[in-house]
Formats: C-alpha cells, sequence, structure tokens
C-alpha cells in the first residue's frame, strides 16, 4: 500500500471550506477533502477542484486513512453541536499527538471545553479565528489559531503560507492557549460592528445634517480612504454610495433599514460584562442594530414624536472635516476598548496575548483591515505592555488633535436630532477615562445609604461601615 499523501484534511465544503481548500493547494498543500453530505466531495472534485491535487475521501476513516502523520484535520463546519458531532466521530479514528483544528465561527468557551477534552485524550485541538469571508479564504484570510501549543509547529506552515501578508508578513500568528483563538475572533467581530456603526453614523450626518447627495458622499469617502481611515470598510462604503439601482438611483436608499446580526457582537458585549470592561462602543453598536430592527414601531413613532430640524446651517466643508476627525477619535477609543477587552480576559484566564501580533492578524486578510492597525502593531512594538492604547504617544497626540472636532459633531448631532450613540458614547468615554474624579463616590455613599454597603475614603484608609445618613437614632 502507497504511503498517505494528504497534509490536511478539511471537513465542510460549503463556501469557507472549499476556498480554503483551494488556497491551501495553490500553496502546495495536499488537502483531502470530506463532507457530511459525501456527494458534494465528488461535486467539488468535478468542479471547483478539477485539475488540482485535492483528495476526496468517501469516509471519516478513508480520510484518516489518507493522512501523514501526526494527523492534521480542520473543520469548517456550522459552529455549535456539528463541531462536537465531528470531533466525537474522530476521537476513536485518531491517535495521541494528532490535530483537530475548528476553523468555524466558534464561541471561544465551547474551544476550551473542546481543548481540555482533547487534550485528556493526547490530542492537540485548536480553536482558529478565520476573517476575511470567501475572498480571504480563498486568497489570504486573517487567521487567528489557539489552543494546544503543541500543534503550532505542526501547523505553522500551513496557515502562514496561506494567510494574507502585509509585506512578507503572514496576518496569522499563535494567539494563545485554549479558547484565546475564537476570543480574539470575536473582539474582531465586536469591533467589526462598531466600525460599521461609526460609518453608517458619518454617513447619516452627510445625508440629513448636510442634505448632501450620494455621488457627493462618494467623493468624501474616497478622500477619507486616502486619509488615516483607510480601511476595507470606509472603501466598500464608499463603492456602496456611488452604487445606482436599473433606475439610476442610489440602491443603498432602497433598502430596508432593519439590520441583521448573527451573535459575535453580543457575545463581545457580554464578555464585557461579565469581566466588567467598558466596552461601551460595541455595545452602543449592538443595541443600535437591536433599534433599526424596530422598523415598524420606529415608523409609527415617527408620526407621534417630533425633534428638531436636522439641517445644519453652518460651514459645510468644515463639518465634514469635523464628521472625519469624530469619526478617527471614536475609533481610537472602540480599539481601546476592544484592546482592554482582551488584556482583562488574558487576566482572567492566565493567558499570554501578544496585542502586537493581534493587530498585525488584523492588519490585512480580515473585514476591519486597515492602515490604523499597523499604528496600533507600533504602539505595542514600542511597549508590550501598554496598559491603554489611548496612553501611547501617537494614539493620545492623534485624539487630542481631533478633540473639538468630535464635541463640535457630537453637540451638532444631539441639537439636529440625529442619532449617533457610537460618536457620542465614545466621547462620554473618553472624558471618563481622562477624569481624576468622577461622580461615583456619590453612588458609594447612595449604596451605603439605602444597602449597608460601606465605603473607602480618600481622606483615610480602610473600609467605612455604614453611616447613619439622617442622623436619626
Ligand atoms: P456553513 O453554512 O456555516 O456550514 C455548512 C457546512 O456545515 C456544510 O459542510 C454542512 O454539511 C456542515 N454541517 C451543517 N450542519 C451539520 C451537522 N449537524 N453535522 C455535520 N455537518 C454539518 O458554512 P460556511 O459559511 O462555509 O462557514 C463555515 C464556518 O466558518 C462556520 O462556522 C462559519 O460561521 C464560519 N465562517 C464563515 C464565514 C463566511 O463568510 N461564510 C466567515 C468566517 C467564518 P452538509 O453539506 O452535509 O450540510
Amino acid at each position: 500500500m502507497s504511503s498517505p499523501q494528504g497534509d490536511i484534511a478539511l471537513i465542510g465544503l460549503a463556501v469557507m471550506g472549499q476556498n480554503l481548500i483551494l488556497n491551501m493547494n495553490d500553496h502546495g498543500f495536499v488537502v483531502v477533502a470530506y463532507n457530511r453530505t459525501v456527494s458534494k466531495v465528488d461535486d467539488f472534485l468535478a468542479n471547483e477542484a478539477k485539475g488540482t491535487k485535492v483528495i476526496g475521501a468517501k469516509s471519516l476513516e478513508d480520510m484518516v486513512a489518507k493522512l501523514k502523520k501526526p494527523r492534521r484535520v480542520m473543520l469548517l463546519v456550522k459552529a455549535g453541536d456539528a463541531v462536537d458531532a465531528f470531533i466525537d466521530k474522530l476521537v476513536p479514528l485518531l491517535e495521541k499527538g494528532d490535530i483537530i483544528i475548528d476553523g468555524g465561527n466558534s464561541e471561544y468557551n465551547d474551544s476550551i471545553r473542546r481543548c481540555k477534552a482533547l487534550k485528556e485524550k493526547g490530542m492537540l485541538f485548536v480553536g482558529s479565528g478565520v476573517s476575511g469571508g470567501e475572498d480571504g479564504a480563498r486568497y489570504g484570510p486573517s487567521l487567528m489559531p489557539g489552543g494546544a501549543e503543541d500543534a503550532w509547529p505542526a501547523i505553522k506552515d500551513i496557515f502562514q503560507s496561506i494567510s494574507a501578508k502585509v509585506g512578507s508578513e503572514p496576518c496569522c500568528d499563535w494567539v494563545g492557549p485554549e479558547g484565546a483563538g475564537h476570543f480574539v475572533k470575536m473582539v474582531h467581530n465586536g469591533i467589526e460592528y462598531g466600525d460599521m456603526q461609526l460609518i453608517c453614523e458619518a454617513y447619516s450626518l452627510m445625508k440629513d445634517a448636510l442634505g448632501m447627495s450620494h455621488d457627493e458622499m462618494g467623493k468624501v469617502l474616497d478622500t477619507w480612504n486616502k486619509s488615516e481611515l483607510e480601511s476595507f470598510l470606509i472603501e466598500i462604503t464608499r463603492d456602496i454610495l456611488n452604487f445606482k439601482d436599473t433606475d439610476g438611483k442610489p440602491l443603498v436608499e432602497k433598502i430596508l433599514d432593519s439590520a441583521g446580526q448573527k451573535g459575535t457582537g453580543k457575545w463581545t458585549a457580554i464578555s464585557a460584562l461579565d469581566y466588567g470592561v467598558p466596552v461601551t462602543l460595541i455595545g452602543e453598536a449592538v443595541f443600535a442594530r437591536c433599534l433599526s430592527s424596530l422598523k415598524t414601531e420606529r415608523v409609527a413613532a415617527s408620526k407621534e414624536i417630533s425633534g428638531p430640524d436636522p439641517k445644519f446651517t453652518g460651514d459645510k466643508q468644515s463639518f465634514i472635516n469635523d464628521i472625519r476627525q469624530a469619526l478617527y477619535a471614536s475609533k481610537i477609543v472602540s480599539y481601546a476598548q476592544g484592546f482592554m477587552l482582551m488584556r482583562e480576559t488574558a487576566k482572567e484566564f492566565k493567558w499570554k496575548l501578544n496585542m502586537g501580533a493581534i493587530a498585525l492578524m488584523w492588519r490585512g486578510g480580515c473585514i476591519i483591515r486597515s492602515v490604523f492597525l499597523g499604528n496600533i502593531k507600533q504602539a505595542f512594538d514600542k511597549n508590550p505592555d501598554l496598559s491603554n492604547l489611548l496612553l501611547d504617544s501617537f494614539f493620545k497626540t492623534e485624539i487630542q488633535k481631533s478633540q473639538d472636532a468630535w464635541r463640535r459633531v457630537v453637540s451638532q448631532a444631539v441639537l439636529r436630532g440625529i442619532p449617533t450613540p457610537a460618536f457620542s458614547t465614545a466621547l462620554a468615554f473618553f472624558d471618563g477615562y481622562r477624569s481624576e474624579n468622577l461622580p461615583a463616590n456619590l453612588i458609594q455613599a447612595q449604596r451605603d445609604y439605602f444597602g449597608a454597603h460601606t465605603y473607602e475614603r480618600l481622606d483615610k484608609p480602610g473600609t467605612f461601615v455604614h453611616t447613619n445618613w439622617t442622623g436619626h437614632g
């Protein structure tokens, strides 16, 4: 019998799996393809994978027999039960030291559990974030692998070869233990929610406060894409604004204003609440989608409740400049919050996360890719223990420069009745974070008043037991 040829097996021949297989094939790896509905394997080999070195498998046993050791099996199936079902079937077929990689959008607590369970069986589990959608998977995704570190030397070559590159640097590195890879992917998705909401608020101000046409807005986005805001999301927004329907009118205005969500933004906000980290911008971005989905209620309310005239009457060009700076400053806050969440979670789980490497992983290949992430990478290169991005000299200067414009935009939005929850919460966070004193002293007094919760004092050490606040005996 000839020796096995397969470098890696990939289970799941939907859009992500098929494209990753073709990407691996392009980089010289022999991939064994398998799918629950086995007929899809033949379809794939006869069509998309025709003329490649991809090998089909008829069963999991057949797939395992075609793999070199240690065996590397990657799952790209629907997150949740399907992943557990495949792991259960694979374990009896694999040996100690073999590697199972889950590349789906799994919840990080599931990856922690799977990593521990497979470790007990002597197998290595890797939970890897994969970002960049269909195109990324085909030509270079951002990959965020974490889990059993002993697996990394065995998969590093494949992962770094197929990932996106910035210059010659791969947008893929080892993230950390257990569920760290999927945790970082989750935060990436949360930040993506934030970035999208911020751009929507800028669009809303240009459209409703300034009454700009879509062609004008498209031009503005084009110039922004040549500035510090240069990014994939600004670029696609420019294209969307420029796109006309068959009647010559902008298609975007015909799309129902009710945003969907799959849950990763919500997971990020829930983690922020669980670990007590003020990730306010992502939270607001998730809630903004929830509010948008109340379309029927909003239509009814719009007939009942009125607000101010949205039209801005000042200098248009300088307000457009202000909007750009408000977007930039809010984005700095959003990333600062995202990195705060990763830092606190890493402490909680005793993971050592390389923040600079994470910034580089997001620099290319994924939805939030941007020039800005290069600045974040530099900040962590300068100081790997940086406690907050807002304290880095570059970002500190940038946000200070944008501060006045940001305040003007939020004030105008409030006065004009245009909702800007992400711009506004970012500014409130910024003002809170830079405040030596906050009114939480009064909260502590209130808590002590009604609940005898005790408090600490600024002028004396120790904890002070319940005060008799009314002075009555
Ligand atoms: P998908 O639609 O999420 O899943 C389809 C695949 O899962 C098929 O291979 C299907 O097999 C298999 N499957 C579904 N339920 C199963 C079950 N109960 N047992 C066994 N297999 C089952 O595929 P996708 O869009 O390619 O995404 C794959 C993973 O990557 C997901 O976790 C997704 O969230 C993640 N992801 C997707 C994107 C994207 O842009 N699409 C981007 C990043 C990450 P059958 O053919 O037999 O039904």
